[in-house]
């Protein structure tokens, strides 16, 4: 808004401070006496000379014709107030400065022109007018309707033309009126019920949910009849009754080639009974054999290789009264090893006794078995052997005693030359090792078993 020079300085006042200074300059300019509305600088009258402007309020300085461009550059170098200096603004400064401070000044207010009752600033006015004034006339961006400012505002956030955001963030942007629509019918994250298993999802998710929803039907893969079944018991019915599933005969592992549908599966096996029979006698030959080879390793893995055997004979009145009814009747042990790659040993013993021994002794022997590492031993076999016969005594009762027997071999011993693979031979040993009274009177025997320690010992030392 520009305004006319008269329109600013109607009621222009010169603060008294400068008068001095003005006197001179502005005293050509012979203005007009003051009108009683604008008296002003009263406070300090008799500091100015009588006939100084500056302290009376120049009026009407529109009507001032300037003599020269020096007086007009005079004037508007003269200190002045603010127009609003009765109200109280408390700016002075030249004049040519006035239009300027206006722009600013706080005092200079117009009422609102569409009477809306508001003392606006100046400077403000055609901010009020646009936006804030509540009597503005303005349309609303969105619906076009035309309202009044107040209206406006009261109508902003609720126009149903407004584009927003969806609440539920689907990241959709929709007219605020057709939101309840879409959240019901359209947003992806409105909640669906799965019509096969009735749990909800979004509605974006429950696409992802139906390709894998266990209540969802889907076909046999077979096509049988029983189709269509939830898609969670499709396996259990391929796997247990699916009728057009090819299945192999039950005797596959047998060796059995058959496969077909299960309705045929019956049929098969009723007409091939001979067949599978067949089959399974060699399946238990087979096993059979691999049984043998295993108890084979296994036997291997237990082999005693240490050169000492104790023999743990439980069961001991019943194989002595078996010993005491069928003559010569032979315990042999386990086989064993002198060392790694050394003698294959075996003990016996005849718990009625042998021999010398018989009926009176138990007696006991040793032989050499056909072993693995024969052919690169010394023969004949020449360790020392120690048979020793353990007494049990009660826990805690003190040294264990026993009664032992040794033999180193005598190198002309038929006994211990190389045996052959089908050896026959008795070994050697003590027929008379120890008597059945000395067996019954000391505690040999405890809970029906008995303890014999067999040791071949390639130093010679004879350990008693
Ligand atoms: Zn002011
Ligand atoms: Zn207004
Ligand atoms: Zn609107
Ligand atoms: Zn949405
Ligand atoms: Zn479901
Ligand atoms: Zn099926
Ligand atoms: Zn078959």
């Amino acid at each position: 808004m520009v305004r006319s020079l008269s329109q600013w300085t109607k009621t222009l006042s010169f603060p008294n401070r400068h008068s001095k200074e003005c006197n001179v300059n502005v005293h050509p300019i012979q203005a007009p006496p003051t009108p009683a509305r604008n008296k002003t600088n009263n406070s300090s009258p008799s500091s100015s000379p009588p006939n100084s402007p500056s302290n009376v309020p120049i009026t009407e300085i529109s009507q001032i014709i300037y003599p020269d461009p020096d007086s007009e550059k005079v004037i508007m170098g003269s200190l002045v107030f603010c127009i609003h200096h009765k109200e109280g603004c408390k700016w002075s400064d030249e004049l040519r400065k006035l239009k300027a401070h206006l722009n600013t000044c706080k005092f200079d207010t117009l009422p609102c022109p569409n009477q809306c009752n508001a003392q606006i600033p100046r400077v403000m006015m055609s901010d009020h007018l646009a936006f804030t004034c509540t009597l503005r006339r303005a349309v609303c961006e969105f619906c076009n309707v035309e309202f009044s400012g107040q209206g406006l505002e009261e109508h902003q956030g609720f126009c149903n033309q407004e584009p927003i955001y969806c609440e539920s963030k689907c990241g959709t942007r929709v007219l605020r009126g057709r939101m309840s629509i879409h959240r019901s019918k359209d947003c992806l994250k409105r909640m669906k019920r799965c019509q096969h298993c009735q749990r909800e999802f979004s509605a974006d998710t429950l696409s992802l949910h139906s390709s894998t929803c266990s209540r969802t039907p889907v076909s046999c893969p077979q096509r049988c009849e029983a189709s269509p079944l939830p898609r969670g018991e499709l396996d259990a019915h391929l796997r247990d009754e699916c009728k057009a599933l090819s299945v192999p005969c039950t005797f596959k592992d047998a060796g059995c080639r058959f496969k077909g549908p299960r309705n045929m599966l019956e049929t098969h096996l009723e007409a091939n009974t001979a067949a599978h029979l067949s089959l399974m006698v060699q399946l238990s030959t087979k096993q059979n054999q691999q049984i043998a080879s295993l108890k084979n390793a296994v036997a291997k893995l237990s082999t005693n290789y240490t050169g000492t055997l104790l023999w743990k004979i439980s069961d001991w009145s019943t194989k002595m009264n078996e010993a005491k009814n069928k003559e010569g009747l032979e315990l042999v042990s386990p086989p064993f090893y002198s060392s790694q790659y050394g003698y294959k040993l075996q003990a016996s013993v005849f718990l009625n006794g042998n021999g010398p021994g018989e009926g009176t002794h138990l007696s006991v022997y040793i032989k050499v078995l056909p072993g693995e590492y024969d052919a690169l031993l010394k023969w004949p076999f020449s360790h020392s052997v120690t048979f020793t016969l353990f007494e049990q005594c009660p826990i805690g009762s003190g040294a264990q005693g026993g009664i032992a027997e040794s033999f180193v071999p005598d190198p002309s011993w038929q006994n211990f030359q190389r045996p052959s693979a089908e050896p026959d031979s008795l070994g050697f040993g003590f027929p008379r090792f120890i008597s059945h009274e000395l067996l019954s009177r000391r505690p040999f025997v405890r809970e029906d078993t008995v303890f014999l320690r067999i040791k071949a010992d390639p130093s010679k030392v004879v350990a008693v």
